[in-house]
């Protein structure tokens, strides 16, 4: 699942912040997940001299935001087990028989409650 949801983040990182973003499959929604400021930002820009150096704790810093909006990202989407496809919580429902997407869901007319409502 984290394998999976890693390669479903999508950077949104800008030199200040560290930001992801996932997109549910089924809605099409997208999901952002909290902003992580780079710690040297304001060095970065004050010492252009020192540009490796930055890039090397901005990338550092960035493969730790990418982490960590992986675990937060993994409290609000769900892999549907019949479709396979990665699904935000408004549209993964809780079945009878095991936890489905909305689309899978309703073809097998499976009646269900979304996760998040
Ligand atoms: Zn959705
Ligand atoms: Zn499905």
């Amino acid at each position: 699942m984290m394998s999976l949801l890693s390669s479903h983040l999508e950077d949104c990182s800008t030199p200040q912040y560290f930001c992801f973003s996932v997109r549910c499959e089924v809605c099409g929604e997208y999901w952002y997940s909290s902003s992580i400021p780079f710690s040297k930002a304001e060095q970065a820009i004050q010492h252009q001299e020192k540009k490796e150096l930055y890039d090397a704790i901005y990338q550092r810093e960035k493969e730790r935001a990418k982490l960590a909006a992986g675990q937060e990202a993994r409290e609000r989407f769900s892999q549907c087990p019949v479709c396979r496809r990665l699904v935000c919580d408004a549209c993964f429902l809780i079945c009878d028989e095991m936890d489905l997407c909305r689309e899978c869901a309703g073809r097998m007319q499976e009646p269900g409650e979304p996760v998040a409502p």
